[in-house]
């Protein structure tokens, strides 16, 4: 018997499917009171298209385990930031050549390139192959490579 909370934790992010929303911090709680299951999202980011289909996908995940009765809240407050992503996260965020955001931005100057780590980066584009990440090229290896925004 899958838990709510278990089954929950599974769904992966629609844009980053090799990472799941309890590793990015997107699930921020799963209630169940009488038969009824609630779960709550805090998307990564302000009009990140992938809000619907985690909300889908929550749902059929639920059903799947056994939970047909199932609510979905976003909460907004307080607003999702890097900090709430896992070490599991990072990690396969890393793996993924996706370079994981700075546990603390304001500390940090560099961006290191997740190729071959150096610092030498530099924004391209604000806007990359997804809403949630933005896209970052490698003065050293010439590599672009897509970074998680920061919040
Ligand atoms: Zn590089």
């Amino acid at each position: 018997m899958v838990t709510a909370l278990a089954a929950a934790s599974e769904v992966v992010d629609p844009e980053l499917p090799f990472v799941t929303i309890a590793e990015l911090g997107i699930l921020r709680a799963v209630e169940e009171r009488d038969g009824r299951v609630t779960v709550t999202i805090t998307p990564t980011y302000t009009g990140c298209p992938a809000v619907s289909a985690i909300r889908d996908d929550v749902r059929s995940a639920l059903a799947t385990a056994g939970f047909p009765d199932v609510a979905v809240e976003t909460r907004l407050n307080p607003p999702w930031t890097t900090e709430w992503i896992s070490e599991d996260g990072r990690r396969k965020l890393a793996d993924a050549g996706i370079a994981p955001p700075q546990r603390r931005p304001l500390l940090t100057i560099s961006v290191r390139c997740p190729r071959c780590g150096s610092p030498e980066t530099e924004e391209l584009s604000r806007f990359g192959s997804t809403a949630c990440t933005s896209l970052w090229r490698c003065r050293a290896c010439a590599e672009p490579f897509p970074r998680v925004k920061e919040r």
